[in-house]
């Protein structure tokens, strides 16, 4: 059944959040639709590669302050080449079910460009948290999570949801202990979900995972000197002005470490208002301004500006939209001055816009490689829960062991002696987010190596969105070429 027609103002904005949500899957499309034209795969293929395999649309009631409210959700699984399928849960008003096959598409190519093993799936519940309270959310997330579990949406070796806009480790725990009720005697259940609290098993690093991901992606960037000297810049992060859009989970941290990594955040973009400074905002204190204030306007570190969306367009090396989708649209694309834009955000950039932003040498990269941190960290967190024990447990106290040894023997055939200080930093074995940080490095290097190969060589693709897209829809390719398709 449709959802029934909303009327007046309010039927203008679904009309809105409605064609925006089409455009967007209709960019993800055009974006594979561009990469593919560049391969040799027949057409049946690509198509079996492009399509939705399954949505799941629902609608249930749930009691809210005395009364019962019907509530609509989505869960869609793109592709099952691999399995489980894999994408978080978004709770907005903008929810509908293009938004989520788009967001779901762009799983399944995001999880093959990082080496994920998972097929791309993305749920979504058109609500808006804010207007609830915790309990009432609680009530919501659990009901859903029974939708998943009647029709098999949800599962370890099924389909793996995770947190996206509007929903976080609390959640996830949630769904976590909703899954497990009715799973009785399956020892992998906690794998159901990931993005959970630690204390649920969940990863250390987990939070930070998609921000610290970003990190890496750009810093990859700026230090190819082949790139900077495409961009006319210098190598490295001293000199470059960021600007980021959200101050979410994947704004907040993306921020915080190119701040930490050399680069000048000189301002941070909210929904109600930007704050700038061009000699470089403080992000800690402007986080806990935030904490305190509830919003990052009126932060005496910097100037508030109340038209937040125009400092999209202010003067700057480095922009990183980390909010939503569609930021970016012909609308303001060619006002654009960044040299390198790197996607926070799924879907900040609207195709019409891309082409424009690419037609005056900006350099654009993409999601489905730039934010693939929390996925790479979310199956590090899935692999924990599969295998029972906290990375490290085993290894670390043996491999301090054998470094004290190694220094010890050094100290005495040398003759000389290091501090405790100095001992313990060489002698450290690695913890849990130790571990979870560097797999997420190794990760974000050898695949901006994989895109950046295809973007250097392959004289038909023109920018990264197209070899990310390349390299992804090639080892998808593969992956049905070499299996066959059922029966
Ligand atoms: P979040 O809810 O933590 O943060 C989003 C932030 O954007 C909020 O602070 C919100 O106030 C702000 N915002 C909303 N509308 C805005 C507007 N018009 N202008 C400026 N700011 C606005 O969400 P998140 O987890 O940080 O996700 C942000 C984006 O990143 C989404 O597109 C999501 O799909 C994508 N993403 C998230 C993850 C993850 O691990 N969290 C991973 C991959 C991609």
């Amino acid at each position: 059944m449709s959802p029934a027609p909303a009327k007046g103002s309010k039927a203008k904005k679904a009309a809105a959040v409605s064609h925006a949500n089409n455009e967007f899957l209709e960019s993800v499309n055009y974006y594979f639709d561009k990469a593919a034209a560049t391969m040799n795969l027949s057409a049946g293929l690509l198509d079996q590669i492009r399509v939705c395999n399954s949505v799941y649309y629902m609608q249930f009631p749930v009691r809210i302050k005395g009364d019962i409210k019907v509530v609509q959700a989505w869960r869609a699984e793109h592709s099952h080449h691999k399995l489980p399928a894999k994408g978080g849960i978004r709770y907005a008003l903008s929810v509908d079910q293009d938004e989520v096959q788009a967001l779901a598409a762009l799983m399944t190519y995001k999880c093959a460009v990082v080496d994920v093993p998972f097929g791309g799936g993305k749920g979504g519940i058109r609500i808006d948290p804010k207007a609830y309270t915790v309990e009432e959310l609680e009530r919501i997330t659990r009901r859903y999570t029974v939708e998943l579990i009647h029709k098999n949406f949800i599962g370890p070796s099924v389909d793996v949801p995770a947190p996206d806009y509007g929903t976080g480790p609390r959640e996830m725990a949630w769904i976590a202990d909703t899954y497990q009720a009715f799973a009785t005697g399956e020892i992998n259940a906690l794998a159901c979900v990931t993005g959970k609290p630690v204390g649920q098993g969940g990863v250390r690093g987990r939070t930070a995972a998609t921000g610290r991901g970003l990190f890496f992606a750009v810093r990859e960037a700026v230090n190819d000197p082949k790139l900077m000297k495409k961009l006319k810049m210098d190598v490295g992060f001293a000199g470059k002005r960021c600007i980021v859009q959200g101050f979410g989970n994947v704004g907040y941290h993306a921020a915080k470490f190119l701040a930490e990594g050399g680069a000048t955040v000189i301002g941070v973009i909210e929904w109600d208002g930007a704050v700038v400074n061009p000699k470089g905002i403080d992000i800690e204190a402007l986080n806990a301004h935030r904490n305190k204030k509830g919003s990052i306007t009126g932060f005496a570190g910097a100037k508030t500006i109340k038209d937040g969306n125009s400092v999209l367009e202010h003067d700057c090396e480095i922009l990183v939209p980390a909010a939503l989708e569609s930021q970016i649209h012909k609308g303001n694309a060619s006002k654009i001055k960044a040299k390198i834009i790197a996607e926070g955000a799924n879907g900040p950039i609207t195709s019409d816009a891309e082409e424009i932003l690419l037609k005056k040498g900006i350099f654009v990269m993409p999601d489905m490689y730039v934010n693939a941190g929390g996925v790479v960290v979310s199956y590090f967190e899935w692999l924990k829960n599969i295998s029972h024990v906290r990375f490290g447990r085993m290894d670390k106290r043996f491999e301090e062991g054998s470094n004290i040894r190694l220094v010890e023997t050094i100290e005495s055939l040398t003759g000389k002696k290091l501090t405790g200080a100095e001992k313990n930093l060489i002698a450290r074995g690695a913890d849990e987010e130790d571990l979870v940080n560097s797999g997420l490095e190794d990760t974000m290097i050898s695949s901006y190596k994989t895109i950046m190969d295809i973007y250097y060589n392959n004289p038909k693709v023109k920018d990264m969105r197209t070899a990310a897209f390349v390299s992804s829809i090639d080892k998808i390719a593969q992956s049905y070429l070499s299996l066959g398709i059922f029966p």
